[in-house]
């Protein structure tokens, strides 16, 4: 005897969504292209050196900046936010809105710029992303975000630098 499947969940479709936007963290070096990257051999005092005090506890001890306090949040030119560690282009100015969180929000990432893990420091579990190059802490991802996606990625304005087009 066997029954059938049961229909998908919407806990389901929020993973495969999930699942399709971003890497997974760990159990993937095979496939991770930045594996022999300079940036990952730096020490935890040169990441002190070479960050803002700021920058440096939000993406080396997975900070957050106080919201509203990020000049990005006023960045409107075309271009594109990359990070702040080490210069790999995270997100397109296209794909950021105004979610009225206070962090620079994004409906999208560029592939394979950034991986994920799951983060359970205010006690319920987040989905943590940092630079798939650096593996600086980046931000927190959201299922409530904007079309066509639906994602959000809430990123510390202090973990970017925009370059304009
Ligand atoms: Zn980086």
């Amino acid at each position: 005897m066997w029954s059938s499947s049961p229909p998908a969940s919407r806990r389901d479709v929020i993973g495969a969504t999930f699942g399709l936007a971003l890497l997974p963290f760990g159990g993937a070096s095979a496939a991770d292209r930045f594996a022999g990257s300079s940036y990952r051999q730096l020490t935890d005092p040169q990441w002190r050196a070479r960050l803002s005090p700021a920058s440096y506890m939000v993406m080396r001890r997975e900070g957050t900046e106080r919201p509203f306090t990020s000049p990005l949040l006023n960045e409107h030119r075309r271009g594109r936010f990359v990070c702040l560690g080490c210069g790999l282009p995270l997100f397109g100015s296209e794909w950021k809105y105004d979610s009225g969180t206070g962090w620079p929000s994004f409906w999208r990432v560029i592939p394979g710029s950034v991986a994920t893990k799951a983060d359970f420091a205010i006690g319920v579990e987040r989905t943590e992303y940092h630079c798939a190059q650096c593996l600086s802490h980046q931000g927190h991802l959201f299922d409530d975000g904007p079309r066509p996606t639906g994602l959000r990625y809430c990123n510390n304005g202090v973990a970017l630098r925009f370059q304009s087009a």
